[in-house]
């Protein structure tokens, strides 16, 4: 992907990056309230919807047009830069028309090629900063295609918002944030920034402040939070919206790791972990070969390779001895299991010749 840093004139590079203001664009004066507070705390950035993806029909769907010139006047009297939903090409071209800063494209909308397509389409030619949520479904490329899709037609102001995935059990998240996927996705791609989002994902105020603390622990480029200048009177989302003075003292309690001293602090336990590995992966190819060798005794006594018993004394055993040497059992349970699936796998395939 050819990519270029999103900086912003006055926003500090060395923190991390916030974006912030209501889940959706309601009145005049709703807008400019929370945004002239954000300003007052710092932040310089906002965030508003004004066409809403609800799951049902009947919610607060969003003024639409009219209300990007409440973003216009947010920048005007604060000096702030804005950050607006886009879903199809009719929004882009508004939105851009509009002078909004930064689009972005919604979990719902990312899901979609074809509406991605659709967006790429109507942005091609412009220089606008995009940031890509990741789709509702955990499908990490997926994810990466809509990226690419908005690459391609030569934004390369990119980034990605981390807003966690749909489940369909409750949880204690609203979108459960599985932290491997944007780790991964960071993986594949190291120069695109991601964002996350703590609203959506926990879906709850007091999730905001461990979500956004655990995104910085891992390295992450900014967030995306709503904020609210009455949270609870807010027409969409409102137990996840926080005011903007409540923002600001979650934000100032953030601990922002210095990445380069802990690289180098980390090299000698790293290569501590690389022995542990190749010890543990010799072990576990000795422990194959014993396996292989019961195997064969099985097959030569007819015997069946499933011993239910063994395995159930092996489980409660070493669950046992886990919690002695202070792990988890649940850990060490579900490692045996996978590897007493692949020794039944293996004695398996040598029975069966
Ligand atoms: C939003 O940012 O208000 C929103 C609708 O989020 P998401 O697309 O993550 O559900
Ligand atoms: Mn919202």
């Amino acid at each position: 992907m050819k990519l270029e840093p999103i900086v912003f004139e006055g926003v500090d590079s060395a923190r991390p990056m916030v974006i912030a203001g209501p889940c959706s664009a309601e009145t005049e004066e709703q807008v400019l309230d929370t945004a002239h507070r954000l300003a007052a705390l710092g932040v310089r950035i906002f965030r508003a919807g004004v066409w809403k993806p609800r799951t049902k029909p009947g919610g607060f769907e969003g003024g639409g047009e009219p209300c990007l010139g409440w973003l216009q006047n947010v920048r005007r009297r604060t000096g702030m830069y804005t950050a607006v939903e886009v879903a199809n090409r009719r929004h882009v071209r508004a939105a851009l028309d509009a002078g909004i800063d930064i689009l972005w494209i919604g979990a719902r909308t990312s899901a979609n090629p074809f509406a991605v397509q659709e967006i790429a389409d109507a942005l091609r030619g412009s220089d606008v900063t995009v940031l890509v949520k990741n789709p509702v479904n955990p499908d990490l490329e997926l994810w990466i295609g809509a990226l690419e899709r908005i690459n391609n037609a030569g934004i390369r102001r990119l980034g990605a918002i981390h807003r966690g995935f749909s489940e369909y059990d409750k949880s204690l998240y609203r979108n459960a944030p599985q932290w491997h996927i944007p780790i991964e996705l960071h993986r594949r791609i190291p120069d695109l920034p991601i964002f996350c989002d703590p609203s959506h994902m926990g879906g709850r105020r007091e999730l905001i402040a461990p979500l956004s603390q655990e995104a910085m622990d891992l390295g992450f480029d900014g967030l995306i939070v709503e904020a609210h200048c009455n949270p609870d009177c807010a027409w969409s989302d409102k137990n996840q919206q926080i005011t903007p003075e409540s923002l600001s003292l979650i934000l100032d309690r953030l601990v922002i790791r210095d990445t380069t001293q802990t690289t180098e602090s980390l090299a000698e336990l790293r290569r501590e972990i690389d022995k542990i590995d190749n010890e543990l992966l010799s072990l576990l190819s000795k422990r194959m070969r014993i396996s292989r060798e019961i195997g064969q005794y099985k097959k030569e006594h007819g015997m069946p390779v499933l011993q239910t018993q063994r395995y159930d004394e092996i489980l409660k055993k070493r669950g046992a001895q886990a919690a002695e040497l202070g792990l988890d059992p649940d850990f060490v349970t579900a490692f045996l299991r996978v590897l007493h699936e692949e020794s039944v796998h293996v004695q398996m395939k040598l029975i069966n010749g």
